[in-house]
């Protein structure tokens, strides 16, 4: 009989730190942060959220007949060793490895195979499942499920964890029960304001939102169509991503490390990109050869040039 239970055991097998069951209802304060945050502009130009705005916020327009959501969760942490080298830019920790969307889809797949089998032939439910990419607002149903709480910084943060997650999710008509989030206290920011007095161009708002035209994640990868000269500024030797609000959280000085190998150093690009090497690539196929099966593969050749530019600007390079 596949229950609750069980589900997690076998994510455990999977390859998952972290697995809760939530109801699939909407949240609407969830839901209504979101079209708040939309209304402000806050999304840049990620059109595509106005988009399927509908549909993330309610689960039962993603999957007839859904019952239950499964969230899960993977550990990334690994501290940094050294400092920036000369002529280097600095990458965010979820991209020195293997390209996270394809491990953990790779598991969650896994996962599914193994539920299916439990399940055998006389029961087939429904399911739907994503990566990050999903028309889902994973932070909220992971903190219903009792994986963690929102931050300010607008990040889920476990206790064993802090925020260096993976998630995913699986949408489903099989009636699981679900994880009483209140049974798990992750504590609170309380009167902290770390991230909000860290962030170098004052994305995070006092009202807990999130400016991506204002976030070095969101300018250094999501290929905006162009970068203010204050922004570029800010950039400092970010070349891929920014780990800033999540640096200085305080739930993140006792995380646990990662025990998974394919997000190391050695499995992909590592901690820092030779700003020189990246200026001299060429060509697509340069550019691959440097980047494939990371994340780096998502802003292309001339995003990841551009960065690499700003960066060396920052350092006053005479180079
Ligand atoms: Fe600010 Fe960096 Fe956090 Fe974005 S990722 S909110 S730029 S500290
Ligand atoms: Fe909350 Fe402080 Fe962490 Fe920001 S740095 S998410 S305010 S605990």
């Amino acid at each position: 009989m596949l229950n609750a239970a069980l589900v997690k055991k076998l994510a455990a097998t999977c390859g998952f730190d972290l697995c809760g069951i939530t109801t699939p209802e909407m949240i609407d304060p969830a839901a209504e942060k979101l079209r708040e945050w939309l209304k402000l502009g806050y999304h840049g130009d990620m059109s595509w959220i106005v988009r399927n705005l509908a549909r993330r916020v309610d689960p039962a327009t993603l999957l007839d007949g859904v019952n239950s959501v499964i969230m899960l969760g993977v550990n990334y942490f690994q501290p940094h060793l050294e400092e920036t080298p000369p002529h280097h830019g600095r990458i965010s920790r979820y991209a020195w490895g293997r390209d996270y969307h394809k491990v953990v889809r790779k598991r969650t797949e896994h996962l599914l195979f193994q539920l299916k089998e439990q399940l055998g032939k006389t029961s087939q439910p429904e399911f739907k499942w994503w990566v990050d990419y999903g028309p889902f607002l994973e932070r909220a149903y992971a903190a219903r499920a009792g994986l963690g709480y929102i931050g300010k910084n607008t990040m889920l943060i476990n206790r064993q964890f802090g925020s260096w997650l993976f998630l995913s999710e699986i949408v489903t008509t099989l009636a699981l029960e679900p994880d009483d989030n209140s049974a798990v206290n992750h504590g609170r920011c309380g009167k902290c304001r770390q991230c909000i007095d860290a962030c170098p161009t004052g994305a995070i708002t006092e009202d807990g939102f999130v400016d991506s035209r204002r976030c070095l994640s969101y300018l250094t990868i999501e290929r905006p169509p162009a970068i203010s000269p204050e922004m570029a500024g800010k950039f400092g030797d970010l070349v891929f991503g920014c780990d800033i609000c999540q640096q200085v959280c305080p739930h993140n000085g006792r995380a646990a490390l990662t025990q998974h190998k394919e997000f190391s150093r050695a499995m992909g690009v590592g901690e820092f990109l030779d700003i020189r090497k990246v200026l001299n690539l060429a060509t697509r196929e340069e550019f691959l050869k440097l980047t494939a099966g990371t994340s780096l593969v998502r802003p292309g050749l001339a995003d990841l040039q551009r960065n690499a530019r700003i960066v060396l600007c920052n350092q006053k390079s005479e180079d």
